[in-house]
């Protein structure tokens, strides 16, 4: 028996660097990172599934969190690197962005904080369970199950394809522990806090996002914590609407003259990034329009989009998740028809299994797939 020797890297930090949760490089630094004075990020790489960023704003002798992460595990270790910061300002008040569990699942960590979300999002989160999650990862143990098993039925490549995006996407995520703590104090509009004398505004932008989407503004900084409103190097996913909302988020980021954002997913990032993401949506709305009305199905819509060359030419397919397009486009055609309803558990495994197989077969199409069924 070979016994292997444990090598102890010494580093700078007592804190394990934060990586990637989901195979593949980490594309950016991960871990607490200040944004600007007394504002800190807590960055997740590489901003894919379950991979959020959380804000801190310190006042004096008070702080504000903005976002928990996707069940208590995450959110602990995140509050262990935060520990320095709070100790002397603890985190009076804990904003929710928006219903994603993503964002709240973690909230049971912040014992005694007032919990400010809008009202739109207090009524999605109400309807959430964390066995629903769980149930969906064993449906994706199942199917990995069928797909590895040597039976001749058609499509098994199809059922494997499946079982490790939906599988993969779930494996970081324990939700065993969650325990939800809902906001308790809901709000809609515009609400302006003081935190340890320090001014934040939080200021609804939903629906677009999610149905009760906001974002939160520090004047005395000029730093947006914009949450899931900014997706950075990864593609945006729209579960609500309408786009023009979404836009129209964006455009206020912009109009509030935001230097830093702090976006829910991916890297921190300025002005620039956030014009890229209106033109996402623009070229997105004008592509589908133009295949929807020409008979396409959402579906067959957004797979002609995400194979096609246009994508490509606009840089868009550079950003990881392309397939997200699938989910806006059925949100898009949905408004267009007047029947925009948020997905539930039924749709949304629909969702996932067309998004995997599309993820499929974007990385055939661009030639960095090395797996072949
Ligand atoms: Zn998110």
């Amino acid at each position: 028996m070979v016994t292997a020797r444990r090598t102890v890297v010494r580093s700078t930090s007592l804190m394990p660097a934060v990586t990637s949760l989901h195979p593949g490089p980490t594309r950016f630094e991960g871990g607490l990172t200040e944004v600007g004075s007394g504002i800190h990020a807590w960055l997740q790489p590489s901003g894919l599934l379950g991979e959020s960023n959380a804000g801190l704003v310190i006042g004096d002798g008070a702080s504000l969190l903005v976002d928990t992460l996707w069940n208590p595990r995450l959110t602990r270790r995140m509050l262990a690197a935060m520990a320095p910061l709070i100790a002397k300002a603890p985190i009076e008040t804990l904003v929710n962005t928006h219903s994603d569990g993503d964002h709240w699942w973690g909230n049971q960590e912040v014992a005694g904080a007032e919990i400010v979300a809008t009202e739109a999002a207090a009524a999605v989160m109400a309807e959430q369970s964390p066995a629903e999650m769980k149930r969906f990862g064993l449906l994706a143990g199942a199917l990995r199950l069928a797909g590895s098993m040597p039976l001749p039925y058609p499509r098994r490549g199809d059922v494997g394809a499946i079982a490790a995006y939906v599988g993969g996407a779930l494996e970081p995520f324990a939700f065993e522990e969650v325990r939800l703590v809902p906001p308790t104090r809901p709000f809609s509009g515009r609400l302006e806090l003081d935190v340890g004398g320090r001014e934040i505004h939080l200021i609804e932008v939903g629906p677009a996002h999610t149905p009760g989407d906001l974002i939160v503004w520090v004047p005395d900084s000029r730093i947006a914590i914009a949450a899931d409103i900014l997706f950075i190097n990864v593609t945006p996913i729209m579960w609500a609407g309408p786009l023009e909302g979404w836009v129209a988020a964006l455009e206020r980021l912009l109009d509030l003259g935001a230097e830093r954002l702090v976006p829910g997913h991916g890297p921190i990032c300025g002005p620039e990034e956030v014009r890229r993401l209106i033109d996402y949506w623009r070229w997105l709305d004008r592509a589908a329009a133009d295949r929807l009305e020409a008979g396409r199905s959402p579906a067959e819509a957004a797979r002609e989009l995400v194979l096609g060359d246009e994508i490509a030419e606009w840089g868009f397919a550079e950003w990881l998740g392309p397939e997200r397009a699938l989910v806006s486009v059925g949100t898009i055609d949905a408004h267009r028809r007047g029947v925009a309803k948020p997905p539930g558990p039924r749709e949304l495994v629909g969702a996932f299994f067309r998004m995997a197989l599309l993820a499929r077969d974007f990385a055939v199409r661009r030639g960095s797939d090395q797996r072949r069924d």
